[in-house]
């Protein structure tokens, strides 16, 4: 298979047929010889520097329903909570002593956050920290009011795309869902000028070979500046409570893939990634990440934003999850940089 490899490294792209074949085929020494390529290819755009963003997870209400969610509305069982405007700003404050020159504020849709609310939260934190980018991670809006969020500092935007095969979308969101509004609201992001990320879970619900390879060539069609990609975990109160959680095995070719294919892309290693596998993070980046998002939200309610059973890093204080992350990459020879890791265009030139 490392003729498939090769390929995509050189077209960028596979046939669908080929992405599949790649899937279903490969052996753990293309694996390996993938995991090498991607990795090379990100050292040659960041060497061994790795991006952090400071995760704040802001509110765990959710309007939606999604049935891999553990914050779906239909938990009941689920405890809700809110962080106010003060309470992110310190977040971010003390994130920003911890050297975090990116914020991702991700939740629920939440209608408590209304666009006003969105507005003024977001204007602060562009007021205190000029230097640092602002993600948002909340789900799908109108157009009107990503314009306005950018309007006010936003930089970048997460929205996973979670599967780009509409018959697969259907069987993990309620009908009100649909894959068609998720892609537009990508593009829109993407037009309006925000650096977008879409992504989607490693070994999600009744996930074929053949939808990977679609959301493969999704990605390589949106074009996005980033891509986060993670296994799924069951959540004890879903419906998917008894189904297996995607693979590290499968998850690290992945990341390969996508950096193989996309290059330049900001990739993280996800806390996802390190739940299933005490060293995770560590693979993730070898297999060619080059993002971790440690969390900056208040211990107190990091047990709470629980999308999937077993997440790790819920009890430590955001300087302790700071120098744990450290460590972990100094022990594979990579470093943290202070810097907003904006995504950089220009060409793979030791290709
Ligand atoms: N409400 C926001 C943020 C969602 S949470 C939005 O709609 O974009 C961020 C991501 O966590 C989701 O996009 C999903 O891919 C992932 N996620 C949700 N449940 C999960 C689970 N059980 N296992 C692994 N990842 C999950």
């Amino acid at each position: 298979m490392t003729e498939l490899i090769d390929k995509l490294e050189k077209d960028g792209i596979l046939s669908k047929e080929e992405f599949v074949s790649l899937l279903k085929n490969r052996t753990t020494d293309d694996e390996k010889y993938a995991a090498q390529k991607a990795r090379s290819i990100a050292d040659s755009f960041f060497g061994n520097k790795i991006y952090l963003r400071g995760l704040i997870e802001f509110t765990n209400y959710c309007k939606n329903d999604c049935l891999y969610c553990g914050i779906r509305r239909s938990n009941t069982k689920a405890e809700r909570y809110r962080l106010t405007k003060d309470q992110i700003l310190e977040c971010c404050s003390s994130g920003y002593e911890l050297g975090y020159r990116t914020f991702v504020l991700q939740g629920g849709e939440d209608p408590y956050f209304t666009d006003e609310r969105m507005i003024e939260i977001i204007r602060s934190i562009r007021a205190v920290f000029p230097d640092c980018a602002i993600t948002l991670s909340i789900g799908e809006k109108s157009e009107e009011s990503y314009r306005a969020y950018f309007a006010a500092g936003a930089d970048r935007y997460l929205l996973r795309h979670e599967t780009a095969t509409v018959q697969h979308y259907e069987k993990l969101h309620p009908k009100e869902l649909s894959l068609e509004n998720r892609i537009n609201c990508l593009k829109t992001l993407k037009r309006i000028g925000f650096q977008t990320g879409c992504g989607f879970m490693i070994g999600s619900p009744y996930q074929t070979p053949e939808n990977i390879a679609n959301d493969l060539i999704f990605i390589h069609e949106l074009k996005p500046q980033m891509v986060g990609m993670g296994p799924f975990i069951p959540h004890a109160q879903t419906p998917f409570a008894d189904n297996a959680a995607g693979t590290l095995r499968d998850t690290l070719f992945l990341l390969s893939l996508v950096r193989i294919m996309e290059k330049n892309v900001l990739l993280p290693a996800t806390t996802a990634l390190a739940t299933i596998d005490p060293k995770g993070r560590e693979l993730g980046i070898l297999a060619g990440a080059n993002v971790v998002m440690p969390n900056l939200s208040p211990v107190s309610v990091r047990e709470k934003y629980k999308l999937y059973d077993g997440k790790v890093c819920t009890g430590d204080e955001a300087a302790e999850c700071r120098r744990c992350m450290e460590k972990r990459l100094n022990s594979i020879g990579f470093e943290t940089v202070v810097s907003r890791g904006d995504y950089i265009g220009g060409d793979y030139a030791a290709y």
